[in-house]
């Protein structure tokens, strides 16, 4: 038989309505035998996430502040589902431990990683699965590093002889026991842990989004879905600011080949997005998203005769890097070089690090230019098509913005461009409509 493992986010169980679409999702398939279950999240823009609550609690339990009012908070949210569900559980002695732990100061992993077990367990409750402590399951070396390989060992002998089982996700242990955390989001790491050591066919990752979009939806206005992306045009555009999914999320489940679906709880009709290795399947329009951020600054660098200097680059990013700023791009002519850095990370040290390149190069000049945006144009449809850079710079002329940089990466997966702050928007929908809207009709 087929197995997925199907992760739900924190929207996805934010309250007894949530929790029934989701345990209909998981009876109407049954290849969908390893649940991974998110704290509690929003049930609206107001509310609060459980995660949060918790490290609220425990900061104010661990200090000495009162926190019962909080804590009954927390209890009213897994009461309100447990109570909608009939399920026969009760929670006092899980919350009478959690409750003396942080009176204890046990520590904010554990705090935070609450949400899920105890999710956990009224998930495995509702569905009759079997509960699986992330903690038994799940490994981290004594500096906090996840360790893959024998997590990886641990979890497929467990899971061998299991056939349906809910794992928490966001948290395992270090080897002494103690609680420890992925970063927010993690628990889309769990279920890639998951599905790699089951070999799963496939992994559902359940949000409140159909899929990823082309384009944000604050700029361009019902962007399309993407319906299969490779994990590299995700990479490109994640790193972006697309963002889904838990970055780290990719890695185990890419190394065997195992897909991830993105996919709608609210909506279990749509499709979502399917994300892969490689694929044949073309790309519906030519370039699979777009993706963009501002605040970025470029230094310019002029000094004559700089192309016949050896080691030229090398000095004047060793100024850089003696800052600890790592640079984003690099575009350069024969006497010129133009460095671009996250602008929040080099205001502080601007001054020092001109001083370091006249040092460092005696160039004739250095300028600099702030308040860019850099857009990234994505898509494997590119490497195969003529004229794609053609077509989004005759979109931007026409739309009257001025292209302050151009890369285009050597795999011809994704063409970056620096605009101005101000050009941003404008920028991403004339690229939309040259592409998505222009080749949709
Ligand atoms: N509940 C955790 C968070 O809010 C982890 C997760 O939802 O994936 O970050």
């Amino acid at each position: 038989m087929m197995k997925k493992v199907v992760k739900f986010g924190g929207s996805s169980l934010a309250s007894t309505r949530q929790f029934k679409k989701a345990g209909e999702i998981i009876r109407s398939d049954k290849t969908r035998r390893y649940v991974i279950p998110s704290a509690p999240g929003k049930r609206n823009d107001k509310d609060e996430k459980v995660t949060d609550m918790l490290y609220a609690c425990y900061d104010a339990a661990s200090a000495g502040v009162a926190y019962k009012k909080l804590l009954n908070r927390i209890k009213d949210r897994y009461l309100e589902i447990i109570n909608g569900l009939n399920l026969e559980l009760n929670l006092d002695y899980e919350f009478d431990r959690i409750e003396e732990n942080f009176v204890k100061g046990i520590g904010r992993d554990y705090a935070a990683s609450r949400g899920e077990y105890l999710n956990g367990i009224v998930m495995a409750n509702y569905l009759g699965y079997e509960f699986i402590d992330a903690a038994e399951v799940i490994f981290f070396d004594e500096q906090g590093n996840f360790e893959p390989d024998t997590t990886n060992k641990e979890l497929s002998e467990r899971l061998e002889h299991v056939e349906r089982a809910v794992i928490p996700g966001f948290y395992g242990s270090k080897h002494d026991g103690s609680i420890k955390t992925f970063s927010r989001g993690g628990s889309d790491v769990t279920g890639s842990i998951v599905a790699k050591a089951i070999h799963a066919d496939l992994y559902e990752n359940w949000t409140d989004v159909s899929g990823f979009l082309v384009a944000d939806p604050r700029i361009v206005k019902d962007p399309e879905v993407i319906e299969t992306i490779t994990y590299k045009e995700l990479r490109e555009l994640a790193y972006m600011g697309a963002s889904v999914l838990h970055e780290d999320a990719i890695f185990p489940v890419r190394k065997e080949g195992i897909p991830i679906n993105i996919r709608n709880t609210n909506k279990p009709e749509d499709k979502g997005t399917l994300i892969v290795e490689s694929t044949c399947r073309k790309p519906r329009y030519t370039i699979t998203g777009i993706a963009g951020k501002r605040g970025f600054c470029a230094i310019n660098i002029e000094k004559a005769m700089m192309n016949a200097e050896v080691g030229f680059g090398r000095k004047v990013l060793g100024v850089f890097e003696n800052y600890g700023i790592s640079f984003e791009h690099m575009p350069s002519g024969i006497d010129t070089m133009t460095i671009m850095v996250h602008q929040d990370e080099f205001e502080e040290y601007e001054q020092s690090v001109i001083a370091g390149i006249h040092r460092a190069v005696e160039p004739d000049s250095v300028d600099l230019e702030s308040d860019l945006a850099l857009i990234a144009v994505v898509g494997r449809g590119m490497k195969a098509t003529r004229g794609t850079a053609g077509r989004i710079f005759s979109a931007l002329a026409h739309a009257r913005i001025n292209v302050k940089m151009i890369d285009q990466g050597s795999s011809e997966l994704n063409i970056i461009i620096g605009v101005k702050n101000v050009d941003f928007e404008a920028a991403i929908k004339a690229i939309y409509d040259i592409f998505v809207s222009a080749e949709m009709r």
